[in-house]
């Protein structure tokens, strides 16, 4: 009776569950439990083998079905996420947090780990940056851009709880917009999304799905814009993955005050990065020219050029910040 019962039920999930299913990608475990399933059935001891995971409407419970027409639930390991201190200066209404705190009161220097035997990382995303942590075109790009199809599964790189979710006029050039805070001290930001997939407030595993890639808000292509902070600050995000191939740099990121500026970034020796959080800028008046900016401030066009990524060429406008060093 029992037996024929879970049969019905599994004839009737196995042709509903997965057109209801958000994230169809049931091949991707990122969950220890997931994984030690697939172990046990290349073991000659076992006599079923699983076929086929389904999802519920609970995303850490799944269906299990097995080559002999049975079924069993499996309850995936919740990420198990130290909240203490998660939710200082908790903020979903705003892009960015902790506005009141200024680069001069982080600590000189910080230790965050970002991975060990119970904190995972998964990469959000694999590909070659077309733009970096860096000053272009007089503006502060505050994030690496890695180019990608639209459609492509963007993940939370590690734990953590989503604390903003946005898109059109309230995230302005960011586009579809999520954020997420992790246990580690860092938050990072995903811009440009063409679908979000999470909502404020949702606790994420390292590896889960948190939107998909595009190219909306300012963006001229498909591509993941991607930020890592620290207090509301930006820094490189080169520091902590290589997206050439979805590692950590380090299991540890050694945070410096002198990072959190857009003239600092990955590669650069602490003598470098000091010195480029040393940088003054000018704004620009009615009559000033090239030419005229760079013998006030005794540098060249040529060096102001490339300090701003700007062409000899370009027309300056007033009130326009130029980098003079
Ligand atoms: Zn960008």
């Amino acid at each position: 009776m029992k037996r024929s019962f879970l049969l019905l039920f599994l004839l009737l999930t196995v042709g509903i569950v997965p057109a209801l299913a958000q994230e169809p990608d049931t091949t991707y475990f990122s969950h220890p439990e997931m994984n030690e399933i697939n172990d046990e059935a290349d073991s000659t001891l076992m006599l079923v083998r699983p076929m086929d995971t389904l999802d519920t409407p609970d995303k850490y419970v799944k269906i299990v079905l097995f080559d002999d027409h049975t079924w069993d639930y499996i309850e995936l390991d919740r990420p198990d996420i130290d909240t203490s201190g998660l939710f200082e200066d908790w903020d979903i209404e705003s892009i960015h947090a902790f506005r009141d705190v200024k680069v001069s009161d982080l600590p000189e220097e910080v230790d965050l780990l970002l991975a060990d035997s119970t904190h995972h990382f998964v990469a959000p995303i694999i590909g070659r940056r077309s733009s970096t942590f860096k000053y272009r075109k007089g503006r502060a790009h505050n994030g690496v851009d890695i180019p990608l199809r639209v459609g492509d599964t963007i993940r939370s790189p590690f734990d953590g709880v989503v604390r903003y979710v946005g898109g059109g006029k309230a995230t302005g050039g960011y586009g579809n917009l999520v954020v997420v805070r992790h246990p580690n001290g860092l938050e990072t930001y995903y811009g440009h999304l063409s679908q979000r997939l999470v909502v404020e407030n949702d606790i994420v595993a390292a590896g889960e799905p948190i939107g998909l890639g595009g190219s909306t808000g300012r963006s001229t292509g498909p591509h993941l814009h991607m930020e890592t902070r620290y207090m509301g600050k930006p820094f490189d995000p080169e520091r902590v993955i290589n997206f050439d191939n979805g590692t950590l740099r380090d299991t540890v990121l050694t945070l410096k005050r002198h990072y959190f500026n857009v003239g600092s970034h990955y590669g650069m020796t602490d003598k470098e990065s000091k010195a480029a959080g040393e940088a003054q800028y000018y704004k620009v008046k009615k009559g000033d020219t090239l030419g005229g900016i760079a013998r006030k401030h005794g540098t060249t066009v040529n060096a102001l050029c490339k300090l701003n990524g700007i062409s000899s060429k370009k027309v300056l406008q007033i009130g326009q910040r130029l980098r003079v060093r």
